[in-house]
């Protein structure tokens, strides 16, 4: 798949940067049953692809977030274990198993097998945008009901 540029001009259009390096094994199990939040950045990139909004992402009253089937991101395919829009995908998965609690701050997700291959020094690099991207999650829905006219 192609990978798509697109330019809303703030850090999030630069999907690279918020990449976790860490040696995810791919089995897929953040992708079951998952609320990650989405940010207007991502719902353009992968608009852009040919998804309708409807299609991948769910209103829940306060925050945009990718939409399930079968207890699975949408994306997820359950057979390959392989997510469909991978170089594409959104920024809160490339973030993942760094996530943030209101009090804690960010931390490590144990739920992740791979979770004890993220160092120290990407928690550090990634760990202080953390906050600005649940802040830009909660600007997601202004920016759809302006760019999409989405009444929610
Ligand atoms: S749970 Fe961890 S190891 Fe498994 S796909 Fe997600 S990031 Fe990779």
């Amino acid at each position: 798949m192609v990978k798509v540029k697109i330019r809303l001009g703030t850090i999030f259009d630069d999907t690279e940067f918020f990449e976790v390096k860490m040696a995810c094994t791919k089995c897929g199990q953040c992708c079951m049953n998952t609320q990650m939040e989405l940010l207007p950045e991502d719902i353009e990139r992968i608009t852009s692809l040919g998804y309708r909004l409807e299609d991948f992402a769910v209103f829940d009253g306060e925050i945009w977030r990718l939409r399930n089937v079968d207890r699975h991101c949408v994306f997820l395919n359950p057979h390959t274990m392989e997510c469909t829009i991978y170089e594409n995908r959104p920024i809160g998965c490339r973030l993942y198993p760094l996530v943030y609690d209101d009090v804690e701050g960010p931390y490590i997700d144990k739920e992740c097998p791979a979770w004890n291959t993220v160092k120290q020094s990407e928690i550090d690099r990634l760990g202080k945008y953390l906050s600005l991207f649940i802040a830009r999650s909660r600007q997601t829905n202004q920016w759809v009901r302006l760019r999409h006219g989405v009444r929610s």
